[in-house]
């Protein structure tokens, strides 16, 4: 599989570690609960030197049910912006299913306009989740789908079918690693 262009990362999950309440896997409502993974670190690290744009897509229903404030979200994003400033742009979706928009996922809203806006090339353009929705937004756009599977979403996996699967964030970069080196 070639390198890609671009990768476009969900957020939760995938670049800050999910939070568990109650034993539930959910979004981090505080600074103070958005940690960074260790390997999206280490991923970072191994993307940067190289030509492939980086952008994130994430649903943040949290602000429409009243459980995250808008600033809290922005501190969030200075901080990722601040930490990883190679990712582009970061794009959310506030909605809940309610509100019946075209960018919560798995409706592929928010996918279409980076897709747009940066002129992204749908097979050369890598869409990384750690969820059902995230492969199903990915799969509508012709995306290549990348599930970063954790013991909390073995379920949500059996309900999708990703092109490929890793367990941490640096396996995908061995996935087009092996034809670079012989090319
Ligand atoms: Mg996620
Ligand atoms: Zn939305």
């Amino acid at each position: 599989m070639a390198a890609p262009d671009a990768i476009i990362l969900d957020r939760d999950g995938v670049i800050n570690e999910i939070v568990f309440r109650e034993n539930r896997p959910v979004s981090p409502r505080s600074l103070q609960d958005f940690i960074i993974r260790e390997d999206f670190r280490e991923f970072y690290l191994l993307i940067a030197p190289l030509p492939i744009r980086l952008f994130a897509a994430s649903n943040q229903p949290d602000i429409r049910r009243g459980n995250l404030t808008v600033d809290v979200l922005e501190g969030m994003t200075d901080l990722i912006r601040n930490e990883f400033p190679k990712i582009e742009e970061i794009v959310y979706c506030c909605h809940d299913d309610a509100d019946k928009c075209s960018c919560r996922k798995p409706k592929p809203g928010l996918l279409i306009g980076l897709r747009d806006k940066y002129n992204l090339a749908s097979d050369k353009t890598y869409f990384v989740g750690d969820s059902r929705r995230d492969i199903l937004a990915g799969a509508e756009l012709g995306f290549r789908t990348v599930f970063l599977a954790a013991g909390y979403n073995q379920e949500s996996l059996q309900k999708c079918n990703p092109q490929i699967i890793v367990h941490n964030l640096v396996e995908l970069t061995h996935v087009w690693g092996k034809l670079e080196c012989h090319s």
